[in-house]
């Protein structure tokens, strides 16, 4: 089977940190987000690579951001997501949660309330709503995110940080900056049917440069997205890269370089046929696999599937 390349982008601002927020935060979320937004939008149109981007609903409900401190702009972009939807290439918007709520650490209801909130967001604006990419990565309320109607989601990364996660926190903090600062290949990963929902783990964060992290060099990092995409091409696996437009804050240019010169190696790639390119929403079951088996043909409200764009 061909490998294949998926890229799942975190589209949050202000409220990735509603809970643990400073001014900073605040400020670059209303001064460097969009700029970051639209470049990333440039790269990704300039080699054609979809990408699926899970946004936090709340960023088109102009009354959940006029709760919060600072500029509406820090917590309300519906101009962003129009220029995702309206961008050359055919992206796919998947969900990062209603109002970026952990929900590991929700009850039930917390979690399907903040669900169904943001199933209605998504359907009111006749976007896609099967791709989760969960708040803080943290896992949980499994029933409630597939009765939801979501299909697919990002699972933690593989590899050998995800053994210093069990240690703790601060081991965890450790080996993750460790791994990003060592040219170690990134792993391929397989997506798995888990809990009535599609599991496609992470392979690689594409880090922020703030702090320690400015050390982990450019030449390093590309060296890692390369064989990360080469061991997916002969294992015939995904590798699953992932970020946050907040990766980008600092050293921006950088970063943008980095990104640039590996969408130009994957779509070069791609052209020759050796490499895929999908979505999160690509890997969800196929709708007709269902009902092309006659035997399980049931009647069904009419609910179904039409409101569900399919993904791009
Ligand atoms: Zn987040």
């Amino acid at each position: 089977m061909k490998g294949k390349l998926t890229i799942s982008v975190d589209l949050e601002l202000a409220w990735g940190v509603w809970d643990q927020l400073t001014l900073e935060d605040l400020r670059m979320a209303e001064t460097a987000e969009r700029p970051i937004c639209a470049a990333l939008l440039e790269l990704f149109d300039r080699h054609s690579v979809p990408v699926t981007w899970a946004m936090v609903a709340a960023l088109l409900d102009e009354p959940s951001a006029k709760k919060h401190p600072g500029s509406v702009s820090c917590w309300y972009a519906p101009d962003i997501v129009e220029q995702i939807v309206r961008a050359k290439t055919a992206h796919e918007i998947g969900s990062h949660g209603g109002r970026h709520l952990d929900l590991a650490a929700a009850d039930a209801r917390m979690a399907e309330d903040d669900l169904l909130f943001a199933e209605h967001i998504h359907r009111s604006h006749a976007l896609p709503f099967q791709s989760l990419v969960f708040p803080r990565n943290r896992l949980g309320n499994f029933d409630a995110v597939a009765r939801a109607g979501l299909r697919v989601y990002r699972g933690r990364d593989v590899g050998w940080t995800s053994a210093a996660h069990r240690a703790g926190r601060w081991a965890a903090k450790a080996a993750n900056l460790a791994d990003k600062a060592l040219p170690i290949p990134p792993l391929s990963v397989t997506p798995q049917a888990r809990a009535g929902l599609i599991d496609v783990p992470g392979s690689m964060l594409l880090i922020g440069r703030n702090g320690a992290r400015r050390f982990v060099l450019p030449a390093v990092t590309r060296a890692k997205l390369s064989m990360g995409l080469r061991r997916a091409m002969k294992t015939g696996e995904v590798f699953h890269l992932w970020f946050h437009p907040s990766n980008f804050y600092y050293r921006r240019q950088e970063q943008l370089d980095t990104l640039a010169w590996f969408l130009e190696l994957a779509a070069e790639q791609a052209s020759h046929g050796r490499i895929e390119i999908a979505t999160m929403g690509s890997y969800a079951p196929s709708p007709l696999s269902a009902s092309q088996d006659g035997s399980a043909r049931r009647p069904r409200s009419a609910a179904a599937p039409s409101a569900t764009a399919p993904a791009a």
